[in-house]
């Protein structure tokens, strides 16, 4: 390898829910040990689910290993669309110049999603990203621009990619165990069934293709060299594992005589075609496999299209329950309960065969996974969404939920499934029907006497939790939320973004949890002040304690009368933020700040061409700074009215002050004025955000000395 290669970063933006972490990133590890075998590229791959510290601390590592000569973002699902848009703005920051490439489930779906104007992505690629990607390095390389969009290239035989090379994880690989669940390989890609609700074409089309069994035998080899796999849950995350009987088979046998022995395989596969061979292959070579049963309904798995033959296909699964209890093979069943063109007749009729199919025997290898449908961007349903309206009266409440960061797993799923079930209705019968059956499973579930059945136990409780009387209250409080947001005098919130780039971090993830809070309460209304709530870290500018009343947004203690408040609860912080409506390029003065953190969020949102002016002393009569300014901020304690001190520094047409008035000892109000005109023809308008409690800093002669008190 040498030094003059190009550069390539390749990220992955993180996932929402940190609990379902998988390590290995093997589409990134791919396609990077792909660009330097073909490229001689070096290659640096960063998962910013497990990167310590804030934006701060990625600016110095990014910066450290740049430049690049481009950089590749997985936008792997739409949970990760709007993560994915502040990933890629974060990184235009830090190097303008190079290109930026997304790829993934969402980015092959809707690539519009991701190159509309003022987009910091450049360029997008759907489907498998190896050969698109070289294109686009060499492009670059002759001294071209990538195209917009690049179509799918995808490898015909998987046997042509590179062996993966695990060491461009080598900086992850000594905490890997403490940051992953399961390991994660690909063996297979692509699908050729076409169940509607599933995603996998809009990346793979419908070619199902993989390794040879001798290779995909090697690959597992290769991994075990660098962990210990008995220590893992093996994530074989192929679409459809072992669609082709012979590879199937073929594959199960060269793990067992390679001696390969993690502490469990798991992988998703079909019942339809597994014999009894397979499932004795299965067991002995220490797999699990999930089921993607999704209804025990014929009418619902035909509108569905998992088959040509419902009858046979529930069969199978009868037959795999038998099979899998005589040669001691765990596996669960996933079903979808309100897909489009579900009834209260369908979701009978499912609840029904799932009963009877677990109470087959007094014991069960099998578990029972309850999913809702959500609505996939790639998925037949969402291509076709008209369609499934007018044949069902199916009704989609959110068809774009991924443009809704704190809201996106509930709106994902909020719809009416047809004419016949609302959405109350299938989220009853779901945690009603459901919820009792999985803790009768739990009840009768048998491991295999191994360690790993605690994995297995996990999921199975993990069920239970999922599907309590609690969890099915929130959701249907949530969707009669929705329905008041809808309404015309309804506060519809639709803030378009931002999020914190370390979900693993406390602090960061209280800060999320803040603004997620003031989202929902129709506090928080721009992306700017959401961005600068979410990328200030409070720790420099204030004690634990302080930083918690701050988050925790409880009101502060009313201090004594001339002692400026330290803390204000972000509540007012945001309300404050938000009347005062800056720009980029805007100028702001801080009067009397007590800490430096309001002042850090207002340079944040006006940026490098603005200004922000922090002054001390007596903030009613602020001395030596120049005027004017769009806004100022005069909040830390009560003063008897808008200082005219402070008038003359703002702007004449339209400057914004926020501050605190009121009398002392007494509630106050949180104000907005705003300044129109000069000299006699001045104008003040006044608006009340808020009333509340704080102690008066100035009185009527001027600001109050604690001593005078
Ligand atoms: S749900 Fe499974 S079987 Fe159906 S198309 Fe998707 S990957 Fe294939």
């Amino acid at each position: 390898m040498t030094s003059s290669g190009p550069k390539i970063l390749l990220i992955s933006p993180g996932v929402l829910r940190p609990m379902d972490l998988d390590f290995g990133l093997p589409h990134l590890v791919s396609i990077g040990g792909y660009l330097r075998q073909h490229l001689r590229a070096r290659v640096e791959i960063i998962d910013l689910c497990y990167e310590g510290g804030d934006p701060e601390h990625l600016s110095r590592l990014l910066t450290s290993l740049g430049p690049f000569t481009v950089i590749g973002l997985s936008c792997y699902s739409s949970f990760d669309y709007l993560r994915c848009l502040a990933v890629g703005r974060f990184l235009k920051r830090l190097f303008p110049d190079t290109p930026l490439v997304a790829g993934g489930y969402h980015a092959s779906a809707l690539p519009e999603d991701l190159l509309f104007d003022g987009s910091p992505i450049d360029t997008v690629v759907r489907g498998e990203g190896e050969r698109p990607f070289r294109q686009i390095v060499e492009t670059l390389l002759g001294g071209g621009r990538p195209a917009p969009l690049y179509d799918r290239d995808l490898p015909e035989h998987l046997d042509e990619l590179p062996p993966y090379d695990w060491a461009l994880l080598n900086r992850y690989w000594p905490r890997a165990l403490e940051l992953g669940r399961k390991l994660q390989v690909y063996l297979s890609r692509g699908c050729p069934y076409h169940c509607t609700f599933c995603m996998e074409r809009a990346k793979s089309g419908y070619a199902w293709r993989a390794y040879s069994p001798e290779r995909a035998v090697d690959e597992l080899k290769r991994l075990g060299r660098f962990t210990d796999l008995s220590q893992w849950v093996v994530n074989l995350a192929d679409p459809l594992f072992g669609w082709q009987r012979a590879w199937r088979r073929e594959v199960l046998e060269g793990i067992l005589s390679a001696g390969i022995a993690p502490r469990q395989f798991w992988t998703l596969t079909r019942a339809d075609d597994l014999q009894e061979e397979d499932v004795s292959l299965l067991a002995r070579s220490r797999f699990s496999i999930g089921i993607g049963l999704e209804s025990g309904s014929p009418k619902m798995l035909g509108i569905m299209q998992k088959g040509n033959t419902p009858e046979r296909y529930l069969a199978a699964i009868e037959r795999l329950m038998d099979l899998s209890r005589a040669h001691g093979l765990n596996w669960a069943a996933n079903i979808i309960v309100g897909h489009p063109g579900e009834t209260p007749e369908t979701l009978r009729e499912t609840h029904a065969f799932l009963q009877r199919l677990y109470s087959r025997a007094p014991e069960t290898g099998g578990w029972l996974s309850v999913d809702p449908f959500r609505l996939y961007p790639g998925a037949q349903v969402h291509e076709q969404m008209t369609d499934w309206t007018r044949r069902f009266g199916t009704q989609f409440h959110h068809p774009e939920w991924w443009k809704s960061w704190y809201d996106g797993a509930f709106r994902a799923q909020h719809l009416e499934p047809s004419a016949e079930l609302s959405y109350a209705d299938r989220v009853r019968f779901m945690y009603d029907a459901y919820g009792p059956l999985v803790a009768d499973i739990a009840a009768r579930f048998r491991g295999q006497g191994r360690n790993v059945d605690r994995v297995f136990e996990r999921s199975v409780t993990e069920q239970v939790t999922l599907l309590s009387p609690a969890q099915r209250d929130i959701h249907l409080a949530r969707a009669a939320r929705a329905a008041n947001e809808k309404s015309p005098a309804g506060a519809q919130v639709s803030v378009s973004f931002p999020l914190g780039l370390n979900v693993r971090d406390p602090a960061s993830q209280q800060r999320e949890n803040a603004v997620r809070r003031l989202l929902e309460a129709g506090v928080l209304r721009s992306a700017a002040v959401v961005e600068a709530l979410l990328t200030i870290d409070p720790a420099p500018f204030f004690t634990p304690a302080e930083r918690d009343a701050l988050l925790s947004d409880a009101p502060p203690p009313v201090s004594a009368e001339g002692v400026p408040l330290r803390v204000l609860p972000v509540r007012w912080v945001a309300l404050a933020l938000e009347a005062l409506s800056l720009a980029p390029g805007d100028r702001a003065l801080d009067l009397a700040p007590a800490t430096g953190y309001f002042a850090a969020l207002l340079r944040h949102i006006v940026g490098a061409p603005g200004e922000v002016v922090s002054t001390t002393g007596d903030a009613t009569r602020p001395a030596g700074v120049r005027g004017p300014f769009d806004a100022v901020f005069l909040g830390v304690g009560a003063v008897p009215a808008w200082p005219r001190g402070v008038l003359r520094h703002m702007h004449p047409q339209g400057g914004r002050g926020v501050g605190f008035i009121g009398p002392r000892f007494r509630p106050q109000d949180m104000v907005c004025v705003v300044r129109h005109g000069e000299g006699e023809a001045t104008r003040v308008d006044e608006r009340v955000l808020a009333r509340l409690r704080l102690p008066a800093v100035a009185g009527v002669e001027g600001w109050l000395r604690p001593a005078a008190r």
